[in-house]
C-alpha cells in the first residue's frame, strides 16, 4: 500500500494534499492511504468538517513501506528512516530539498503558491474526476497557503485552478470561506507556547547549522502582544536544544507583513537577511508573508 503524507507540524495544504493524493491514486486503481505526521490545527480541522473527510492516521516510520511525499522534500522535515523506505513520488511547490532516492518515481514540482494546485493538474494529466469534497478541501488548501492569493507566491494557475475547485465543491462565495478559515487559525486563547509555535514549524540545515523557522498567521497580531515574553521563553527552549536560531514570523494577514520574533546565536546575519534592525530581538518585515519565498532565501544567502 502507497502512504501518502506530507511534512511535520501539518498545515493545511499537506494534510488535504496527501488526501487528494490517496484519492487520485486509487482512482488509478493503486492502493493508497493519506497519512498525517502530528495533530490538525484548528484551521484544518475546520476544513475536514466541513467538507465532511475523515482525519488521516499518523505515520511515524517509513521503514519498509512504499511512501509518496507531498508538500515538501526536506529530510528533516518527512518521516523517520525515509531512505530505508520505497519513494513512489513526491508533488511539492517548494524549493528542492535534500530527498534522493535510488529507485525512478513520478516528481511533480511547479513554482505556484500550493501543492493542491500541482495535484489539480494531477488529475487533469490522468483525466480523473474529482470528487466534490475532495475538490472543497483541495480548494481550501489553496486558499490557505496563498493566504486568500494575497501571498507573492500566488501564481494565475492559483487563483484558475480555485475558481474551477469552487465550481466543482459548489463554493459560490471564496472570500467568507477563507476569512471562516482565518478565523478558526487567529483563535489563540488557551493555546500553550509550544503548541502554537510548532503549529506551522520547520526546522531547515543551512551552512551546517539548525535553523528553526515557525509562522502564525493570523487577522491581527495584536493577539499575541500579552504573550510575547512567553514566546520568547519558549524560543528560547527550542534554540537550546541544539540549534543556532530560531524564528517566529507573526504575520498579519490584514496589514499583509509580519513581526519577526528571533533567537540567535548570530543576530547579525539574521539583520544582514532582512535588511532590518533587531529592536528587542524583534523587527516588523513589511510585505513579508512567505517564508518559503521571502525568509528562507534569504537566511539561505546570509548564512553562506
Ligand atoms: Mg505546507
Ligand atoms: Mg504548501
Ligand atoms: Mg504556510
Amino acid at each position: 500500500m502507497i502512504h501518502v503524507v506530507g511534512h511535520k507540524n501539518p498545515d493545511t495544504d499537506t494534510i488535504c494534499s496527501a488526501l487528494a493524493v490517496a484519492e487520485l491514486l486509487k482512482q488509478r486503481k493503486l492502493d493508497a492511504k493519506a497519512y498525517r505526521q502530528g495533530e490538525l490545527n484548528p484551521e484544518t480541522k475546520f476544513v475536514l468538517e466541513k467538507f465532511s473527510i475523515d482525519t488521516p492516521k499518523i505515520i511515524e516510520d517509513a521503514e519498509n513501506k512504499d511512501v509518496f511525499l507531498v508538500d515538501h522534500s526536506d529530510k528533516t522535515q518527512s518521516v523517520d528512516n525515509l531512505d530505508k523506505a520505497n519513494l513512489i513520488g513526491i508533488v511539492d511547490h517548494h524549493k528542492l530539498g535534500d530527498i534522493t532516492t535510488s529507485m525512478p518515481l513520478e516528481f511533480w514540482a511547479m513554482p505556484v503558491g500550493c501543492s493542491c494546485t500541482v495535484i489539480k493538474a494531477m488529475y487533469d494529466f490522468y483525466k480523473v474526476n474529482i470528487s466534490k469534497n475532495i475538490a472543497g478541501i483541495m480548494l481550501c488548501a489553496i486558499l490557505s497557503d496563498t493566504v486568500l492569493f494575497k501571498s507573492p507566491t500566488t501564481t494565475d494557475l492559483d487563483k484558475k485552478t480555485a475558481e474551477e475547485l469552487a465550481k466543482i465543491a459548489n463554493v459560490d462565495d471564496m472570500t467568507k470561506l477563507a476569512m471562516d478559515m482565518f478565523n478558526k487559525k487567529s483563535d489563540i486563547e488557551g493555546k500553550s507556547m509550544t503548541e502554537l509555535i510548532f503549529r506551522d514549524y520547520k526546522d531547515f540545515l543551512m551552512n551546517e547549522k539548525k535553523i528553526g523557522v515557525g509562522q502564525l498567521e493570523v487577522i491581527d497580531i495584536s493577539v499575541f502582544d500579552k504573550i510575547k515574553d512567553d514566546l520568547f521563553e519558549e524560543l528560547q527552549k527550542i534554540k537550546d536544544e541544539g540549534r543556532n536560531s530560531v524564528l517566529l514570523l507573526l504575520t498579519d494577514i490584514m496589514k499583509e507583513g509580519s513581526q519577526l520574533l528571533c533567537v540567535s546565536d548570530n543576530p547579525q546575519i539574521i539583520e544582514k537577511a532582512f535588511n532590518v534592525k533587531l529592536e528587542n530581538n524583534k523587527a516588523w518585515l513589511n510585505g513579508v508573508m512567505s517564508r518559503k519565498k521571502q525568509v528562507i532565501p534569504n537566511l539561505e544567502k546570509a548564512f553562506l
